[in-house]
Parts: C-alpha cells; sequence; structure tokens
C-alpha cells in the first residue's frame, strides 16, 4: 500500500525539470579579529596576554570613540559573542549590528572572556558591526558569530511555589505555562484605557502599581492613582476574564530625606531619597524601624487581601530591579534583598494566608544569580529592559534562559518598548507576556501603527481572546 501510494504520488510530480538552484554555502562561524578594523579614538594594544590573533582593541574613554569590523557572511541567524576583557568590573557595551542597537554586559574578567550577546540576523554579502564606548573600561579581542537556530524554550512545571495556591491562581498559572512559546501574553501597565482608545482591544494584563498605599505616602496625603477596587473593576468587567499584574513602588517605612528636587517624599523609593538602611534594619527584629517593615507588609496585605476575596489571582512582582541599587530595597546588597523577599514571601503567605500569588521575581535587563530568591520563593522570572527599539532583546532572553529554562518561565516584565512579534518569531524570544511601561516616554511614544499591529497580531492573546482561565484543570 505503501509502494502504491509513492507511485501515485510520483505519478503526479510534474514532467519539466526543476529549475537549478544556486550554489549555496552553507552558514559557517565567522571570526573576526577587532585590531583588523577600523578604528575612530581607540588603538591596538599586545601587553595582556592571552589575546587571540594579533592584538585586542582598548581605548573606549571618549563619547565618540568606535571600532567598526566588516564581515562577509552567508545569510542566516547568528549567535554573536565578543571576545573581550573587563579588568575592573562588569562593563555595559553598546554595538550596533547592521541596523540593529543592542546593549550588554561584558561580566569582569581579568584575562579575555567571551560574552554571549544574543542571536542576529546576518545578511549575504557585507556585513557591518560597530562596536561604541558604553561604560568603556573594556577592550575587545574579537566577534565570533556562530550559526544558530531558532530553539522554544522548554517549559517549567505547573507547580507553583505555594502548595496552598487557590484554584484560580493554579489555573492561572497552568494558562501561563500553556501558552509559554507559541504566544506572547499582552500587558500595559496603567494605560489600559489608552490601549482600548488606539486599537479597539485591550490588553489581556493590567499591570497597576501598589505605591500609594505605602503608609509613608498615606501619611503624606498621598491617594492611589488607580485604587485596589478600581482594579478589580477592571478585572471583573466583561467575562471578568481581566489578568491583574501588581508591583509596589514602596516608599521606604520612615526616613524620608523630603528634599527638593529629587529627594522628596514621593520619590522615597529611590535609594537616593531615604535613609532607610535595609541592612541595619534586618539585622535588629526588635527595633522600631523593623516594626515599620512589618507594618508596610500588613498594610499591603490588606490590600492583596481584596484581590483574594474577589477570588483575583495577582501576578505579584513586589521589590523589583533590585540588582540596579536605585531601590532601597536594593541598596546593601544582595543579602539583605534576599532576606526581605523571604520575609514578605513567609509574612504573606504564612501569616497573612494570601494564596492568590503568582511570585514574580523581576531582574534588570540581565540577570544577576547572586540576586535570585531561590526556586522555592519565584514562580516567575521578569526582565524590566528600557534599550533601543530595534533591538530584538534576543541577548537578554539567552541571558534568562541559561539559568531558567526548563525552571520558571520567563516574561518581560517591564519594556520601554513594543515588543515586535517578527522578532519574538524570529529570535524564538517567547516572553510569557510582555508589558509597556506607562506614559508619554514609553507606549504613548509607539506608533499608533506598531501599536495596531501587536494588538491584532496572531501570537500576542489580547483580553478579548483570554479562555475562561479559572476552569482551566
Ligand atoms: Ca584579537
Amino acid at each position: 500500500m505503501l509502494s502504491l501510494l509513492l507511485i501515485g504520488f510520483l505519478g503526479c510530480a510534474p514532467a519539466s525539470k526543476p529549475e537549478p538552484v544556486p550554489v549555496q554555502t552553507a552558514p559557517k562561524i565567522i571570526q573576526i579579529e577587532a585590531e583588523t578594523g577600523q578604528l575612530s579614538g581607540v588603538e591596538i594594544a599586545k601587553s595582556l596576554p592571552g589575546f587571540s590573533g594579533t592584538g585586542y582593541v582598548t581605548g573606549f574613554d571618549a563619547a565618540t570613540d568606535q571600532l567598526t569590523l566588516t564581515f562577509d557572511a552567508t545569510a542566516g541567524l547568528y549567535a554573536l559573542s565578543i571576545g573581550y576583557s573587563a579588568p575592573s568590573g562588569d562593563k555595559g557595551v553598546d554595538f550596533q549590528v547592521n541596523g540593529e542597537k543592542v546593549s550588554s554586559t561584558l561580566t569582569q574578567n581579568t584575562g579575555f572572556g567571551l560574552a554571549k550577546t544574543g542571536k542576529f540576523q546576518v545578511r549575504d554579502g557585507r556585513n557591518t558591526v560597530t562596536i561604541f564606548r558604553g561604560w568603556g573600561y573594556f577592550s575587545i579581542d574579537y566577534l565570533q558569530l556562530t550559526p544558530t537556530t531558532v530553539g522554544l524554550p522548554t517549559k517549567p512545571s505547573k507547580t507553583l511555589v505555594n502548595p496552598q495556591a487557590t484554584a484560580s491562581t493554579k489555573a492561572l498559572f497552568s494558562y501561563l505555562v500553556d501558552q509559554y512559546g507559541s504566544k506572547v501574553i499582552s500587558g500595559q501597565q496603567d494605560d489600559v484605557e489608552y490601549i482600548l482608545e488606539k486599537t479597539g482591544k485591550e490588553p489581556a494584563i493590567g499591570s497597576f502599581d501598589l505605591m500609594d498605599y505605602s503608609p509613608s505616602r498615606v501619611q503624606n496625603g498621598a491617594t492611589p492613582q488607580r485604587s485596589s477596587e478600581a482594579c478589580m473593576a477592571w478585572a471583573r468587567k466583561g467575562e471578568g476574564r481581566g489578568i491583574i499584574s501588581l508591583l509596589w513602588h514602596w516608599n521606604a517605612p520612615t526616613d524620608l530625606i523630603d528634599q527638593a528636587p529629587d529627594r522628596l517624599w514621593w520619590s522615597g523609593f529611590y535609594t537616593r531619597a531615604t535613609t532607610f538602611d535595609l541592612a541595619a534594619t534586618l539585622a535588629d527584629p526588635k527595633g522600631e524601624r523593623y516594626h515599620l517593615l512589618i507594618r508596610d507588609i500588613d498594610t499591603i496585605a490588606g490590600e492583596l487581601k481584596k484581590f483574594q476575596t474577589a477570588d483575583i489571582p495577582v501576578l505579584w512582582r513586589p521589590l523589583h530591579e533590585a540588582s540596579g541599587g536605585w531601590f532601597w530595597w536594593g541598596a546593601k546588597g544582595a543579602g539583605p534583598f534576599k532576606e526581605l523577599w523571604r520575609l514578605l514571601y513567609d509574612r504573606l503567605t504564612n501569616h497573612h494566608q494570601l494564596h492568590n500569588l503568582i511570585w514574580v521575581y523581576t531582574a534588570t535587563d540581565s540577570i544577576h544569580p547572586d540576586w535570585y530568591p531561590g526556586d522555592s520563593y519565584v514562580d516567575v522570572v521578569g526582565l524590566d529592559i528600557y534599550t533601543d527599539p530595534t533591538s530584538s532583546l534576543s541577548g537578554n532572553w539567552t541571558n534568562a534562559q541559561g539559568p531558567f529554562a526548563g525552571k520558571k518561565l520567563v516574561a518581560l516584565s517591564e519594556t520601554g518598548n513594543l515588543p515586535k512579534p517578527d522578532q519574538i518569531r524570529n529570535f524564538g524570544t517567547w516572553w510569557s507576556w510582555f508589558s509597556v511601561w506607562t506614559g508619554a516616554d514609553f507606549i504613548k511614544k509607539q506608533s499608533v501603527e506598531q501599536l495596531k499591529a501587536v494588538y491584532t497580531d496572531k501570537d500576542v492573546i489580547t483580553r478579548d481572546e483570554l479562555p475562561n482561565w479559572r476552569q482551566i484543570p
């Protein structure tokens, strides 16, 4: 039967000869030595041993310094690695591959190291890579481009860290895991109405901030821009399928500097605007400041409880971007931060019996393993990325997949720009969800055409496309 089918199939083949296929060379590994490039304000050095080729390029100190490298290639997707030295600490490097501008991190290395910077679409013939100063204080030895393919992320298990999670919370997480690797769920910080006005569609995830429930803001007369009740109303309207994400710009419990221009009380979540010392506070559990820390957590628990009572799970994203150090919860290093995370987890889960939370640990644009609170305290890892709109974010994605593939969902928890669905497909950056930051500099800076394109894309889930996820077993 098989052979009969085969004959039948061959019988249908066109009689004419196929067109001759042009001879194509398969993509191969390309290595370009930095010292062969076009140097502008930088110079070739040979003093540090261990370099490749005949030297390396150093002296990225002026803002206009740059190194331009050209190479010929066969079109395809390539992983780009940079051979470098960065002896004095982690350094940011900015570079451009053809039209795409990217920022990446060169981790400290006293000799020479190799940094993976993500995947790039390389074209047939001549290609150009330009390396800019970034933070400076690094040397570039060579670039290496390795042909690669688009991979799908390995799904994590559907088990939440809190075994007592409510049925709806488990069901939502199950839905998120089911979508991971084939769809991206749309989200928006605050400006959900703007999305509806411009596209006729709504984000599946409304992301809001508990900032103004911080007691030290309430004491100064703050009132929430959007109350918990208003957030819940957004989630419940229509068929009640809206998904809620909450973050908390936690104004320091006390010790606000409250001075103009940039240290006023309402900036009290920034390290610069408070003298509140997390390490000293945690070291003195009988002290007044520790008491205030717990008071604040208990206040926020009261808000989260409202969501639980209404059977609304929350993608809970507290203590975000700690490794950046710009918020007081990250100002004293990884140790106190992780202690606070676990204290918060324990207080909310065990003391307050909050079982509607999906715990989202938010890194910055890169992963620093020292700052990770641990697999038993985190359900999802989020990245907050503010970079050039041409960037595919492939490097950030690759960086997160290293430690978390198959273990945790990875989300684009904040972004300054709309992600491009074509890039997601081409580079395999299947964020669980994305959430664009609010306001004139971010979501309202995106073109309406692009906004519409994203919100009507077949692989982007909008609110109207959400199933009745509470029913998912
Ligand atoms: Ca070299």
